[in-house]
């Protein structure tokens, strides 16, 4: 009777009350949720609950637990971690995170809540911290593009190599010749992508040259992964003359010091930016970046920030180059990345504005100052030092001895890393002390000396960096919280509107959930730190694994994926090697809708198949026909069918089952994609009604948050007799060491705490509450629209998954008002548009979540009514087309506040269509962004500070 009270956390996540639910399911015209689950999902599909109401398959999960509770248990987790001083290295260093980012950028929903920014008029904070980004990179590595962040190193490396293999000139070889002294993480990334796109690598010690032959790229690191400090000039020149290019993985921190590789003529510089204060966080998440000549900026995959120019001439920033992406270039796609590490690139950005060049350059020095003092100590010893140029990895010699001085550091709470029996690498980093420098070198029975090391001291740089009063004028906290705060002000986030994009998922992160992710239990782990450290994260990630397997009716999961798209990679790399181990190793079409999303047909030519679209009907169904006339044709060679469950058109397709069983029926795998799974948590299982393999995505159902464009995580789940193909990892020894997609063993394991929280709380019954509220809040809107934007699919019963579609193409045809004119007039009205052209052109896609009270649901409503009677303004001609509120939104205050206002529309209608008491005005920071003028005038840095004049 004591117990403190404790709400219901599902009532806190989810928006709609039961008296919002029954107003709702009024409009709809069913009398309950599980009448609505009836009418909208297929029978067959359609999970019984059980007697005492638990959704088959969630019963493996723990009854709800309170927001306290939940954080009781997580930090008892926690506890069972052990932070030890990490002197790993192996491209994952210790980091200071300045509190002034950590609370206004990592613990604030301003940021973390935005999503990727497609419409650029209220999204210029983010892009403008992304510039910075690239501009930080490009400064540090010497190149002239980069951008804005890659998942992490090891992807960032596979990614150069493709981009050289697209980009040299004249060779077409498949060779890459690869230095011996990369991290180990990246070469096995490389060695996975490589297999299926027919390149060879050939690794070698490229110091004593390049090998014989020929190479249509070289990759070596610097430093290296022994710590070894190397002139790669003579390489790259080498590598040149036989038509080769070369991409370094820089060490940013070392680049303040290093000549870059801009200038010793390297072209292309990939790498993380993970020191620059984001925690190791057990692997992630971090920025990789990834950096090229300018002449090659249109093969850089990713997103890439660009400036442009608004309509009233104004600077103002966007997405550049969009066409490379995979919606528009489907499996011509170079690349499959899509949800890439915006907020950790944002942290990196603003670390480096917060210290400045002399700041890193400072704390460079010290780093590099640690790693001389255990050189020197090591050397007065008798220990050999094995590479006399180092930055901050010192790598000893200890014949027989490395694991007795691996277990004496340890012994004094010490991680190093040992190479081999006879080797042992110590790095350090911007928190390694004098202390730990001693208690290190006591491991090896050394101590400090007075003396310094007699190796060279590391200071070829000449070139400036970061000269841009983006990197000059925040110094103080002061003024770097002032900067933050303007930033965020020019952005619509979660913390601002609905965010309305249909297969987004838009959905709560909550407080409680996003917590745990700063514990130094959690954030402050090595991903290769002993076993022995991180029982707590270990426990977490099998609890997930566990759950994860009942939710989705799978049999196992790997959470290694850190994004959808490399979810999709690692499920049709494991569909390969299933083919392959039967014998049928030419399985090698994927069937893929014609409505999929660009990252299906991206993973599928990324992973050597052959790409075969199956057409869709009038009522948005794939059409049966077609599908089974294209699996007959290619029954000897199907590999597997791609199919978005429920479908991208937002309805769940009655034939589902059937679909799966065509495919199955000749042999081929069918693969899920899951993203939709919000529409299907305890309603339906894909791993049960057909699906061999899915991913998931944890940055949509499972709260994750989006963070500006990422972090992700994508779980790839699979039925038994694919288990043995999940990702593996060479330096996790409970894994395989075959298809490693991310560098990581556990990708990016510290925001899992956020998914486990969020299970743990909602419990069997809150989860499939959500999804339910999240189908009948997205029918609710379906059925208010309807006569404005006709909805362009429905299911059989006239019923929409948990998104719906709403057709604008006829009104553009007889007014012409877009859906682009009706997304910016949206940012007047406060709101976030819906997904825009996805996967139908001229349409917008809306999916409200279940987090979304009726109030907001229903002023998104009233403001796409009013914006329905603005267009018919235009229809009638009340309006002229070209001088419309529609046409001319955004409206910025500044283009409001002039003496002469000469449009057929007043000052209030244009900024207050609804009154002033509707919702708090956001004022778009510009006006509508010229994208195309920007891809014809590629400036990709900061612009000078004069072009704001
Ligand atoms: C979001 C999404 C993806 C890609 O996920 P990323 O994490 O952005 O790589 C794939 N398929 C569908 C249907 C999606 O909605």
């Amino acid at each position: 009777m004591f117990d403190h009270h404790q709400p219901n956390f599902a009532d806190r996540h989810i928006g709609p009350d039961a008296d919002a639910v029954a107003v709702m399911l009024k409009t709809i015209g069913v009398g309950s949720l599980d009448e609505l689950a009836e009418k909208a999902l297929p029978a067959g599909i359609l999970d019984a609950l059980s007697p005492d109401c638990v959704a088959p398959g969630l019963d493996q999960l723990p009854p709800a637990a309170s927001e306290h509770d939940a954080l009781t248990e997580l930090r008892a987790l926690a506890d069972t971690n052990t932070v030890a001083v990490s002197m790993i290295g192996q491209g994952y260093f210790d980091t200071l995170t300045p509190p002034v980012l950590l609370r206004n950028i990592m613990e604030n929903p301003a940021w973390y809540t935005a999503y990727t920014p497609y419409q650029p008029e209220i999204s210029q904070g983010r892009l403008e911290a992304l510039l910075n980004f690239q501009t930080m990179v490009t400064d540090l590595t010497g190149l002239e593009v980069a951008n804005a962040s890659m998942l992490d190193e090891g992807t960032a490396a596979a990614e150069a190599m493709t981009l050289m293999q697209r980009a040299v000139k004249g060779n077409r070889s498949a060779r890459l010749a690869v230095d011996a002294d990369i991290y180990p993480q990246t070469a096995a990334v490389l060695a996975t992508r490589a297999e299926p796109l027919g390149i060879e690598i050939v690794t070698a010690d490229l110091t004593a040259g390049l090998p014989d032959g020929d190479f249509f790229g070289v990759i070596t690191q610097l430093p290296g992964a022994g710590g070894a400090v190397v002139d790669w000039s003579d390489l790259v020149a080498q590598a040149h003359e036989r038509g080769a290019l070369v991409a370094v993985g820089a060490d940013l921190l070392a680049m303040t010091l290093l000549t870059p590789p801009g200038e010793i003529g390297a072209d292309v510089a990939f790498g993380s930016t993970q020191r620059f204060g984001v925690p190791m966080g057990f692997g992630g998440p971090h920025a990789g970046y990834l950096a090229v000549h300018a002449k090659h900026a249109r093969q850089l995959p990713g997103r890439l920030v660009g400036v442009s120019l608004d309509a009233d001439g104004a600077p103002a920033y966007r997405l550049a180059l969009q066409t490379r992406e995979q919606h528009i270039r489907r499996d011509k796609a170079t690349s499959n990345i899509c949800t890439a590490q915006v907020l950790l690139a944002v942290m990196a950005a603003m670390y480096a504005s917060y210290h400045g060049a002399d700041g890193l350059t400072g704390i460079a020095e010290r780093v590099h100052g640690c790693a001389r003092a255990i050189a020197a100590g090591l050397t007065a010893a008798g220990v050999q030092v094995v590479h006399r140029a180092f930055f901050d990895t010192v790598l000893a010699r200890v014949p027989g001895r490395a694991a007795t001085v691996r277990d004496a550091a340890r012994e004094r709470g010490i991680n190093v890393w040992l190479v081999d029996d006879d080797h042992v690498s110590v790095s350090c980093d911007e928190a390694t002390t004098a202390a730990h420098v001693e208690a290190v070198l006591a491991a090896f029975s050394a101590a400090p000396v007075d003396s310094d090391f007699d190796g060279p001291r590391i200071s070829t740089r000449t070139s400036e960096f970061l000269t841009h009063p983006a990197f000059t004028r925040y110094r103080t906290e002061t003024e770097m919280m002032r900067y933050l705060r303007s930033l965020a002000d020019k952005d619509v986030a979660l913390d601002r509107s609905m965010i309305p994009l249909g297969s987004c998922t838009m959905k709560l992160n909550a407080a409680a959930e996003m917590e745990p992710i700063t514990w130094p239990e959690f954030g402050r782990q090595h991903p290769f730190a002993p076993s022995s450290d991180t029982p707590g994260l270990r426990k977490l990630i099998a609890d997930l694994q566990t759950w994860l397997t009942g939710i989705t009716g799978y049999d196992a999961v790997s959470l290694q994926p850190n994004a959808g798209s490399q979810g999709e990679y690692a499920g049709l790399l494991a569909i390969q090697a299933y083919h392959a181990e039967r014998g049928e190793p030419g399985r090698d079409v994927c069937l893929i809708p014609s409505s999929a999303h660009g990252t299906n047909a991206a993973s599928a030519a990324l992973a050597g198949m052959r790409v075969v679209v199956v057409g869709c009907r009038e009522n948005g169904d794939v059409d049966l026909d077609d599908l089974r006339a294209k699996v007959s044709e290619h029954a000897e060679r199907l590999s597997a069918l791609m199919i978005t469950y429920p479908s991208t058109h937002g309805v769940y397709e009655h034939d589902i089952a059937d679909i799966c069983a065509a495919v199955h029926d000749v042999g081929g795998q069918v693969y899920v994609d899951g993203a939709n799974l919000n529409a299907l948590v305890g309603l339906a299982r894909p791993g049960r009604f057909g699906g061999d393999v899915s991913h998931l995505n944890l940055h949509k159902t499972f709260c994750i948050p989006h963070g500006g464009g990422g972090p992700g995580v994508g779980p790839v789940a699979v039925r038994a007799h694919l288990a043995k193909y999940l990702p593996g990892h060479p330096l996790a020894g409970e894994l395989s060491d075959e298809r490693t997609v991310s560098a990581a063993p556990y990708g990016s394991a510290s925001i899992l705490p956020i998914t486990w929280a969020y299970i743990r709380m909602m419990g069997a019954g809150g989860l499939r509450a959500a999804s339910l509220t999240a189908i009948a809040s997205a029918n609710y809107i379906a059925r208010r629209l309807d006569e404005y934007y006709p909805v362009l699919y429905t299911g059989e019963n006239g019923m929409v998954a948990h998104e719906c579609i709403l057709d604008l193409r006829t009104i553009t045809k007889q007014t012409g008002v877009t859906v682009d004119d009706v997304a910016k007039r949206l940012a007047d009205y406060g709101f976030h548009a819906p997904t825009m052209s996805f996967p139908v052109a001229g349409t917008l896609m809306v999916e409200p979540t279940e987090s979304e009270s009726i109030a907001e649901v229903d002023a998104f409503c009233e403001a796409m009514i009013a914006i329905r009677a603005e267009i018919d303004k235009v229809g009638d001609g009340t309006w002229p087309a070209e001088d419309n509120p529609l046409r001319n939104a955004p409206h910025t205050a500044e283009c409001l506040l002039v003496d002469d206002w000469n449009h057929p529309y007043t000052r209030e209608q244009a900024a207050y269509p609804l009154g002033k008491n509707y919702r708090p005005k956001v004022w778009p920071p510009v006006r509508r962004i010229d994208g195309a003028y920007g891809d014809r005038n590629l400036v990709c840095s900061c612009p000078p500070v004069e072009a704001f004049a």
